[in-house]
C-alpha cells in the first residue's frame, strides 16, 4: 500500500484521569481533504492538536509521510495550522504577519518575499499587504491567517473550525475559497468542523467522531447513503 500522508495508531488522550480520545486508528491518503466532524466536546480539536504536536499523546503513534513524528516539535512535523481565532499580530502589517514565522526560522529575505508574494496572490490579498489587521474585514483576516500557513509550505494543512467566527454569507464564500485552495495546492488537508454542510461539500473523506471515538469514516456519499447508526444518520445522513 502507498504510504499514508497522516497515520494514527492507537492514539489516546487523557486530561488527568479524564479520557477524551479513546484509541484512534486512521490512515489519511496523500492529497485528501479529510474532515473531522462531530458535536462540541467530542475531541476534534484535541485530535488535531495532537497531530500538530501542540498536545502530547497519552498513548499511540502519529506518522506523517511515513515518518514517526509522535515526539517531534510542531515546527518539525511539516504541518501548518489555521485556527478559528486568526491570532494575527495587531501591530504588524499583513506582509509582516505573513513573513513573521519565516523570519523566526531564519529563512532568507529573498525567499521570504517570494513566498509571501506567492501566498498573497493565491489568496488575492496582494492589495492588503501594507494594512494592519485592524483595517481588515473578518474574511480578509482569515485569508491572512491561511496565508501564514501557506508560506510555510507544509506537507499537511490543519484547520480548526476556521470559519466559525464568520457570518453565514462569508462562511459560504470562504468555504469555496478553501476548496479552491485544496485543488490548487493539492496538499493533504485535515479540517475540523461541527458544520455538516462544510463536511459534506469539502471532504474527500469524512471522519465522524463521537465521545472521542471514530463512529464512522468514509466518503461523504458513503456516509450520507449508508450511515452506520442513528447518531451518524442524525448528524450527516438526514438533512433538516
Ligand atoms: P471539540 O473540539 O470536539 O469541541 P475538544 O477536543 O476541545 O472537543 O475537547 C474534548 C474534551 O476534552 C472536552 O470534554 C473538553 O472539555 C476536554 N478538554 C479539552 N482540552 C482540555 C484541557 N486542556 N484540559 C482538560 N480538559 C480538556
Ligand atoms: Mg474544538
Amino acid at each position: 500500500m502507498e504510504t499514508a500522508s497522516v497515520s494514527l495508531k492507537g492514539v489516546r488522550k487523557s486530561y488527568g484521569s479524564l479520557p477524551v480520545v479513546h484509541g484512534i486508528d486512521l490512515d489519511i491518503k496523500e492529497g485528501d481533504f479529510v474532515v473531522f466532524v462531530g458535536p462540541s466536546g467530542c475531541g476534534k480539536s484535541t485530535l488535531l492538536r495532537m497531530i500538530a504536536g501542540l498536545e502530547e499523546v497519552t498513548d499511540g503513534e502519529i506518522s506523517i509521510k511515513g515518518r514517526d513524528v509522535t515526539d517531534l516539535d510542531p515546527s518539525d512535523r511539516g504541518i501548518a495550522m489555521v485556527f478559528q481565532s486568526y491570532a494575527l499580530y495587531p501591530h504588524m502589517s499583513v506582509r509582516e504577519n505573513l513573513a513573521f514565522g519565516l523570519k523566526m526560522a531564519k529563512t532568507d529575505a529573498v525567499e521570504i518575499k517570494r513566498r509571501v508574494d506567492e501566498a498573497a496572490g493565491i489568496l488575492k490579498i496582494d492589495h492588503l499587504l501594507d494594512r494592519r489587521p485592524g483595517q481588515l474585514s473578518g474574511g480578509q483576516r482569515q485569508r491572512v491567517a491561511i496565508g501564514r500557513a501557506i508560506v510555510r509550505e507544509p506537507d499537511v494543512f490543519l484547520f480548526d473550525e476556521p470559519l466559525s467566527n464568520l457570518d453565514a454569507e462569508l462562511r459560504v464564500s470562504m468555504r469555496i475559497e478553501i476548496a479552491r485552495l485544496h485543488r490548487e495546492l493539492g496538499n493533504t488537508m485535515i479540517y475540523v468542523t461541527h458544520d455538516q454542510t462544510e463536511a459534506m461539500t469539502l471532504a474527500d473523506q469524512i471522519v465522524v467522531l463521537k465521545n472521542g471515538k471514530v463512529e464512522q469514516s468514509g466518503s461523504p456519499r458513503e456516509i450520507y447513503e449508508n450511515p452506520s447508526n442513528m447518531f451518524v444518520a442524525g448528524f450527516i445522513g438526514s438533512p433538516r
